[in-house]
């Protein structure tokens, strides 16, 4: 390989790790986790040095080579990061702390402050029920291994230390180093799961935001059918699909008869509550793929992909004659039910979706005119 392709390679691996190719958060875990590895290598020159105990190296080491294959596993491969660090644990608490006391001198070396550690970190580094199922696990294998070095001390094997003559230094280099290194990575992992929790709350409620203001930029707030803004978009949509794929479309648009003198009687907020009342009727009225839009204060369109003008004009009709037997709001009287009138359009070659809607308009106007509370469409009237 070139040594510009490797410098080019390189520049990638960094702004995929840590730079603009990825999100903020994968940036931190990786980040954290460098840092780790630098920790955990300085770790092991350190207990080299100091001639540290086997167990002391072996823990550094340990910690050395779990942060590089925890960052690598990362990095490659995000949506494992949950199932790398769950393994990690495992191997940890189940394997690499127990061993390292039955052959560390078992309850007088220093290893089982680190099981309250692994405790610790799996409660920290797992999310959500496991942790709590993992820390259950690890306590009580954590507790059986005490058991087994109390009833049968013979199981824990004392490995020399790497310089025997060095007793008293061998102690302090145990004990200082290679535990103030393993503290430090599972402070920085402590941290980092920290810091990435805070993130992903932080994006799920801005997520959780940007879905609301898009639902709320479609929706009518009273009648909770979406706007006019959505129906041209869907409308749009289905008209692209009808034309691709020589499918019928049709649209029906209701007005609700003497609207202005139901509100001058009863009120403005009686009048609400039958809009909100016959937009429940619409839109139990519709089906998969069909929807229910506020087209003006109290006219509502409704698209109907797939429906051709007769089926069209038979379901304007139900709705028509639903809502004339319903009883819309408690506070108008019941003899006098609200009417609607509708007209129907069904899409036509040559068709755009400007011209369809003027022409379920002027139906509409038409079913007006003929004296409402009937539905009219471009041949059909009932
Ligand atoms: P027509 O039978 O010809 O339709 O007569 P109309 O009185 O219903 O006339 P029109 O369709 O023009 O009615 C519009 C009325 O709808 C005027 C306005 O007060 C009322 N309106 C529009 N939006 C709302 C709303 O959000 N709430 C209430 N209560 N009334 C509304
Ligand atoms: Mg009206
Ligand atoms: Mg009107």
């Amino acid at each position: 390989m070139q040594r510009s392709d490797k410098v080019e390679k390189l520049k990638k691996f960094i702004k995929t790790s840590f730079g603009s190719g990825i999100p903020i958060r994968y940036r931190f875990f990786n980040i954290i986790f460098m840092m780790g590895i630098l920790v955990g290598i300085a770790g092991v020159f350190a207990c080299i040095n100091l001639n540290s105990s086997i167990q002391a190296i072996t823990i550094s080491a340990v910690m050395t080579l779990a942060f590089p294959l925890l960052a690598y596993v990362g990095i490659r491969s995000k949506s494992k990061q949950n199932r790398v660090i769950i393994l990690s644990l495992c191997i940890v608490n189940l394997l690499i702390f127990p061993a390292l006391y039955l052959s560390g001198g078992a309850i007088d070396c220093g290893i089982p402050s680190y099981f309250v550690l692994g405790i610790a970190l799996t409660l920290f580094l797992s999310s959500g029920t496991i942790s709590y199922v993992l820390s259950a696990i690890f306590s009580i294998w954590y507790g059986f291994i005490f058991f087994v070095s109390w009833k049968w001390p013979e199981v824990c094997i004392d490995v020399p230390a790497f310089e025997a003559s060095a007793t008293g230094r061998r102690d302090f280099a145990f004990n200082a180093i290679s535990s103030n290194s393993l503290m430090v990575c599972i402070a920085l992992a402590m941290l980092a799961k920290v810091i990435f929790s805070l993130y992903q709350t932080q994006v799920k409620k801005i997520e959780a935001n940007i879905v609301e203001v898009e639902r709320q930029s479609i929706i009518d707030p009273l009648t909770t059918v979406y706007n006019r803004r959505h129906m041209y978009a869907y409308l749009e949509e289905q008209f692209e699909l009808a034309s691709q794929n020589k499918t019928p479309l049709s649209v029906l648009l209701f007005d609700i008869d003497f609207f202005t003198r139901l509100n001058d009687n009863y009120g403005h907020l009686t009048g609400d509550a039958v809009l909100k009342a016959l937009a429940r009727i619409l839109k139990n009225a519709c089906g998969e793929n069909e929807i229910v839009t506020r087209y003006g204060g109290e006219e509502f369109l409704i698209i109907l992909p797939g429906v051709e003008k007769d089926k069209a004009v038979a379901r304007a009709e139900e709705i028509r004659r639903v809502v004339e037997e319903s009883y819309l709001s408690p506070d108008l009287p019941r003899d006098t039910p609200v009417t609607i009138s509708g007209g129907v359009a069904t899409l036509r070659p040559g068709d755009t979706n400007e011209t369809l809607v003027a022409r379920v308009d002027h139906n509409l106007y038409r079913a007006k005119e003929n004296g409402r509370n009937r539905i009219c469409s471009e041949e059909v009237e009932s």
